[in-house]
């Protein structure tokens, strides 16, 4: 017979995927001697077994057992007061392997019936608070088992205040609680699924409601995002309640081992006199800092201080823990690694090794290497910035600037037009993890630094101010008030999510500053490191920014957005219309002047380092104006337009990805390309002459056949000739070049993989539209994940492999890298790294590539120095 049922003392030894991460984190702290109230743990296997075949053979026989055993515990009966005791109740909590912060269900109370409930008020001495927590009860245990909307038990409290004339739930009696919990019995019964007042009934509801949670959309939500396994399950504590809301003694709080918005090493977190741990996470009631404690408890202060020091070194991580005090008495009710900003983890990894409680290596691998570009996030020019109208808590760094929106909806519909969103809600709830996901900033009214708004922003990395207290937020309305200044859906907001400001429209921004730990850290792992990283960049800024990250070249110049600047287009545009030969000279004569300056500005600033340069890649209708414009301006009898009109009639094709581009057009209209390569050729000329050291690299683009390299080759020769050879190189980005991989290889110094375009044309999507189906997708679990972002292992990773091998046979000598944008994503940087000589990112991910590429080269067993 399976067994599925674990007290604390029967669970060790036990892993975290079958005790999920709670009820791991309770048996290690038991285990540890700190203060755990009694519980069991159900595990993940029954969850799986659940949910396949609708129930678990002996688990309701396991259940009474424990129960039986936590009535010995803790010298209580279940449901029922005896003897004078109070009644023994339990909360219900989810608890999976991976920490999936609210996104399923916990109930707490269980176990009360009209019975119990007197027992409870008797043996505290206390009917107020007795029936207060048969009312939370009813209103948690409707909502999560019995399906009602949690604002039915909200609308009937907050109807009771006004009647009552209060403004607060502590100014409600014991009698007003007991009439809201009467009613709310009768409401379930009226709506045809009553409460069940017997406690073993309620348990079973209550484990079998947390099983399926696991199944919820905003859980699927969560897992698609952090890429969290569907097939996991949840594990089920079930835990004797202790209560925090017993009076001015008792209360509930969260506490980080260090700050996990900065890092910084020292107990940290809030508290909430006499309340219940949900009051806290739900960010209704904003609590005060840890340290006031030392106002009025010293000595608990000192104990959770102890108790802080004890998890750290228990984990050897960060923790972030949940504690209730019952009258006096601490208890633990959970740990776990605590979510933290990329500032935090980066601080937290390198301070942890240098007291020895890591090891270095166990530091470079503990950064998420795509959050790395969140530390660089701008933030407000506070010198310039005008005085914000509006304050709240800094709950996660860097300013966002965007759009108001109050709802998931408008959070799509402006991420769907491409515009930047700030998110505003009272306080965030896990049904709001869409907006969130979507929004650059968040913003609520409500909640502390733990609340869940700013547990989920600092997860996500975007910038968050939450607990703005002046604000009032309607969300059905589309509106909020603070201040006497009432912000719509649309009006722009700039907030700092390191200082908690909140400006209307836009304010001055400055660049982040670097940071010393990240480049220890990366100092660190560079020894680690054995792929090179180069940025993707196209003008002299991005370039420098790009090698103070610490790239090492430039692995993809963009020659085309050289062309679309302002004093440049009318010349790109008489090229395209050039009718005789003097036309076509005096265009491309103006073009060269304006290229060879830039690649004379971009040599410079990557001075010693190899600059690929692309030949022009987009097809030459994207440098007309849009067609409805010009169609207007013919029609007003502008003559250029018309000629324009004509030409672009000509040019116009339906998926201009793929057409006349790249390569094709390069060879066809071979003046283009002898004007850019010459440009680049004289600018590196006349560098040399300065005494620096410029070091071009020339690429074409799109190429599919041998013959298109070939051709191009003897063009660049001719050029080479006069100037003296550069590295001449294609990329690989059509999947019959990756094909061909073999007999191109001789014929070029380097391969470039444009997985852009390789992904786009291996999977048949356009990237500039498949924004309109690929989310859908992702959410629908035919991809796991968005193959524009990632990079695709068994498709585009399989092309890749094939040209690499047969390149490389086919010219040992040849370099191979890859610069499209999955060259800044950490797990495609992960798989090509062992694979490639270089990997090109945009300049804020060129730390990303350089962790990323050190983490991968540490678990390949690249050894230091
Ligand atoms: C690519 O296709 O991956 C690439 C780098 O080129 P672009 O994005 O400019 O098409
Ligand atoms: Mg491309």
């Amino acid at each position: 017979m399976d067994r599925f049922a674990y007290l604390l003392t029967e669970a060790q030894g036990l892993s975290r995927e079958v005790l999920g991460g709670k009820g791991f984190g309770l048996v290690a702290m038991h285990r540890a001697g700190l203060p755990v109230p009694p519980a069991f743990i159900l595990s993940t296997a029954a969850c799986r077994r659940f949910l396949q075949e609708g129930e678990v053979p002996g688990l309701w026989e396991e259940v009474e057992a424990k129960v039986a055993a936590l009535e010995g515990l803790t010298g209580k009966r279940f449901g029922r007061g005896e003897g004078g005791a109070p009644p023994l109740l339990v909360s219900v909590r989810s608890g999976a392997p991976v920490s999936m912060p609210g996104m399923m269900d916990t109930i707490l109370n269980l176990g009360l019936s009209l019975e119990g409930v007197g027992a409870l008020a008797r043996a505290t001495g206390n009917p107020r608070f007795a029936w207060d927590a048969f009312r939370r009860l009813l209103a948690m245990y409707g909502e999560v088992v019995l399906g009602e909307r949690a604002e039915v038990f909200e609308e009937r409290l907050s109807a009771l205040k006004a009647r009552r004339g209060v403004r607060t739930d502590a100014e409600l009696s014991a009698e007003d609680l007991e009439e809201l919990a009467l009613g709310y019995l009768r409401h379930l019964e009226a709506r045809g699924t009553p409460f069940p007042l017997d406690p073993w009934a309620q348990l079973r509801g209550a484990v079998e409601a947390v099983f399926r949670s696991w199944q919820n959309p905003r859980a699927r939500t969560y897992r698609r995002i952090y890429g969290i396994p569907e097939d996991l399950g949840t594990a089920v504590v079930v835990q004797a309640m202790v209560f925090g809301n017993l009076g001015e003694d008792s209360g509930t709080g969260v506490g980080f081992t260090r700050n996990p918005a900065t890092g910084e090493k020292g107990l940290y977190g809030e508290y909430l006199r006499n309340a219940q741990g949900e009051d806290v996470v739900a960010g209704v009631r904003t609590p005060e800092p840890l340290e006031r404690l030392l106002d009025y408890a010293p000595g608990l202060y000192r104990e959770i201080e102890a108790i802080a020091q004890l998890l750290e070194r228990h984990f050897r991580d960060m923790q972030d823990f949940e504690f209730t005090v019952e009258r006096g008495r601490l208890y633990l009710l959970q740990t776990r690694s605590g979510k933290r900003t990329a500032q935090a983890a980066v601080r937290i990894a390198v301070e942890m090794a240098e007291e020895g409680l890591i090891t270095r290596e166990e530091a470079v691998l503990r950064v998420e290497a795509n959050a790395l570009p969140g530390l660089l996030r701008p933030a407000v020019d506070r010198e310039r910035a005008p005085k914000p109208f509006l304050q709240g808590l800094p709950a996660s760094p860097g300013a966002a600037f965007g759009h108001a929106v109050f709802s998931n909806e408008a959070a799509e519909r402006y991420a769907a037009q491409g515009l930047p969103a700030v998110l505003v809600r009272p306080e965030t709830t896990p049904e709001d993890i869409t907006g969130m996901y979507l929004a650059k900033g968040i913003l609520t009214a409500r909640g502390g630094l733990t609340s869940h708004a700013a547990v989920v922003a600092r997860g996500l990395g975007v910038p968050a101010v939450v607990g703005a207290e002046a604000l009032r937020v309607y969300p059905e309305e589309g509106r909020a008030v603070a201040e006497g200044v009432e912000i719509r859906e649309g009006d722009l907001l700039t907030l700092d999510g390191g200082t908690g400001a909140v400006y209307l429209g836009a304010v001055p921004l400055v660049e982040a500053q670097g940071e010393a730990l990240l480049a220890k850290l990366l100092a660190w792992a560079e020894p680690h490191r054995r792929l090179g990283v180069r940025a993707n960049a196209d003008t002299p800024l991005d370039a420098s920014r790009a090698r103070a990250f610490g790239a090492e070249g430039i692995g993809l110049c963009r020659t085309e957005h050289m062309f679309f600047a302002e004093e440049r287009l009318p010349w790109v545009r008489r090229l395209i219309l050039a009718a005789t030969e003097e036309e076509e000279e005096a265009a491309l004569s103006a073009l060269f002047a304006f290229q060879k300056e830039d690649f004379k500005a971009i040599l410079r600033a990557m001075d010693g380092l190899p600059v690929t340069v692309r030949l022009l890649d987009p097809p030459l209708h994207e440098f007309l104006p849009p067609w409805e414009e010009l169609k207007a301006k013919a029609e007003a009898g502008d003559e250029e337009a018309q000629a324009l009109l004509e030409r672009a009639q000509a040019l116009r094709e339906q998926n201009p990805m793929l057409g006349f581009r790249g390569v094709r057009l390069l060879l066809l209209r071979p003046s283009i390309l002898r004007m850019q390569l010459r440009a680049l050729l004289e600018a590196a000329q006349e560098l040399r002459q300065e005494g620096l050291d410029p070091r071009p690299e020339v690429m074409v683009p799109l190429v599919a056949d041998p013959k298109e390299v070939e051709r191009a080759r003897a063009l660049a020769e001719e050029l080479f000739r006069v100037y003296g050879p550069i590295p001449f190189g294609t990329m690989i980005e059509t999947p019959r070049a990756a094909l061909l991989a073999g007999e191109i290889a001789p014929l070029v110094d380097f391969f470039s993989f444009g997985t852009n375009d390789l992904t786009q044309m291996a999977f048949g999507l356009s990237r500039d539209d498949a924004g309109k189906f690929l989310p859908r997708y992702v959410e629908e679990g035919l991809f796991p994940f968005d193959p524009t972002e990632r990079l695709d292992e068994k498709g585009v990773g399989r092309l890749l492999r094939l040209a690499v091998e047969e390149g490389r046979r086919a010219n040992p000598r040849l370099k191979v890298g890859l610069c499209g944008e999955h060259g800044g994503e950490a797990r495609s940087v992960a798989l090509v790294a062992p694979l490639l000589d270089y990997t090109s990112a945009s300049p804020y991910r060129v730390l990303t590539a350089r962790l990323a590429a050190a983490q991968a080269g540490l678990k390949e067993g690249v050894a230091a120095g």
